[in-house]
C-alpha cells in the first residue's frame, strides 16, 4: 500500500544575495526542505503531506505553488486568514561569511494548531505511516498550542503512527534553555526515530560526544538514533545494534545549509523502502555530501538530476 508521511513545520521566503542589492528568491525551511528531499528520493509512490499554515496573501499562494512543483500534497496547508509566510535574507560579507536575517515573529506557520483546530480534525491525520516535526515547529508554537500539539503526537502513536523528531535548536526562538530542553525531552518521549545533531545537545545537554546523545536518548526510549555530526559522519543504534557512516568526500564544500535536512529526507526514504537503518545512513550521507557542494537549502531539479547520474 501506498505510504503517508505527514511532515509539520515552517517553510518561508528565502531572498539569497546574488550580488550586492540583488537577491534570488525562494522557499525553504528545515521540515520542508527534508520533505523536499524525502520526496525526491523516492522511487516507488509515497504521499509527502507538508502541514503548516500560510496566509491568504499571493506570497502564500505562489508557497503552495512552490510545494506542489515538489510533488508534495498541500491538502494540510491550512490558511491562516491575513497572515503571511515568514521571510528571511542571507547575506554574504566580502569574505564570503554568510550572515541571516529574520522576519517571522508574527509567520502564519504559527497559527497551525488553531487553524488545525477550526479547519481539519485529528482524523484527516490518522493512518499516516510517519509524522516528522522538528525542534522549529515546535519552537513557533505558543505554550497551549504546543501542548495541543503533543496531544495530537500521542493520538497518531497510539493509531500506529512512526514519529520522528530532529532537535534543530534555534536558541533565538526560545525564551529560555530550560523551557526548550523541556520541550525536547518531551519530543524525545514520543520519538520512534530521533536525528539530532551533536552540536545542539552540545549546546543544551552538555553533552560532548556521539556517545553521550546515544546513552541519553536510549533512556528516554528512543528505538532508532542518528546522531549527525557534520563531516565526521554520523553514528547510530536501532534497538541496541550500533552502526555508523562516515561523511562522503566532497571535492569542495559550498554551503552546508541543509545538510541535515536533505540527510534526514534521504535516511527516511530509505527507510520507508524498507532499507536497513545500516544502508539507509550510507544514502543519506551521499545525498549530503552532493547537497553541500551547491547552494541554498533546495538544489534546484535540474542540477539535482546529476546526483542521480554519479
Ligand atoms: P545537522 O545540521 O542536522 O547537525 P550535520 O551538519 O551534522 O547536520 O550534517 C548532516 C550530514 O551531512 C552529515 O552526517 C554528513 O553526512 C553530511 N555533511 C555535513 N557536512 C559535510 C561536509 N563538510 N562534507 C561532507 N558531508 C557533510
Amino acid at each position: 500500500m501506498k505510504k503517508r508521511m505527514v511532515m509539520m513545520g515552517e517553510c518561508m521566503v528565502e531572498m539569497y544575495q546574488l550580488v550586492e542589492n540583488v537577491y534570488h528568491q525562494s522557499f525553504a525551511g528545515d521540515v520542508f526542505n527534508t520533505a523536499v528531499y524525502l520526496k525526491r528520493s523516492c522511487e516507488q509512490p509515497v504521499d509527502v503531506q507538508f502541514f503548516t499554515a500560510v496566509g491568504t496573501d499571493l506570497i502564500s499562494d505562489k508557497l503552495v505553488r512552490a510545494v506542489k512543483r515538489e510533488k508534495l500534497d498541500t491538502q494540510l496547508m491550512l490558511r491562516a486568514k491575513g497572515a503571511r509566510p515568514g521571510l528571511y535574507m542571507i547575506n554574504t560579507d566580502a569574505y564570503g561569511e554568510r550572515s541571516f536575517v529574520y522576519w517571522r515573529e508574527t509567520s502564519a506557520a504559527r497559527q497551525v494548531m488553531q487553524c488545525f483546530a477550526s479547519q481539519s480534525s485529528v482524523e484527516q491525520l490518522l493512518g499516516a505511516d510517519m509524522f516528522y516535526f522538528s525542534g522549529i515547529s515546535l519552537a513557533i508554537l505558543s505554550d497551549a498550542d504546543r501542548r495541543a500539539l503533543f496531544d495530537l503526537i500521542h493520538q497518531l502513536k497510539a493509531h500506529g503512527s512512526q514519529v520522528v523528531f530532529d532537535p534543530n535548536y534555534r536558541p533565538a526562538l526560545w525564551s529560555s534553555q530550560d523551557a526548550c530542553r523541556a520541550a525536547f525531552t518531551e519530543a524525545y518521549q514520543l520519538a520512534d526515530i530521533a536525528m539530532p545533531g551533536l552540536d545542539d545537545h552540545k549546546v543544551l545537554f552538555e553533552h560532548s560526544t556521539v556517545v553521550e546523545v546515544q546513552a541519553f536518548l536510549q533512556q528516554l526510549d528512543v528505538a532508532e538514533i542518528i546522531v549527525k555530526d557534520g563531516k565526521n559522519g554520523v553514528v547510530g543504534t536501532y534497538l541496541d545494534e550500533g552502526f555508523a557512516a562516515p561523511a562522503h568526500q566532497v571535492k569542495k564544500v559550498v554551503d552546508t545549509t541543509a545538510a541535515g535536512d536533505s540527510f534526514n529526507g534521504g535516511y527516511l526514504a530509505a527507510r520507508l523502502a524498507g532499507v536497513a537503518p545500516e544502508d539507509a545512513v550510507k544514502y543519506a550521507a551521499r545525498l549530503a555530501a552532493f547537497v553541500v557542494e551547491h547552494t541554498g537549502a533546495i538544489v534546484n531539479k535540474e542540477h539535482f538530476q546529476r546526483f542521480w547520474s554519479r
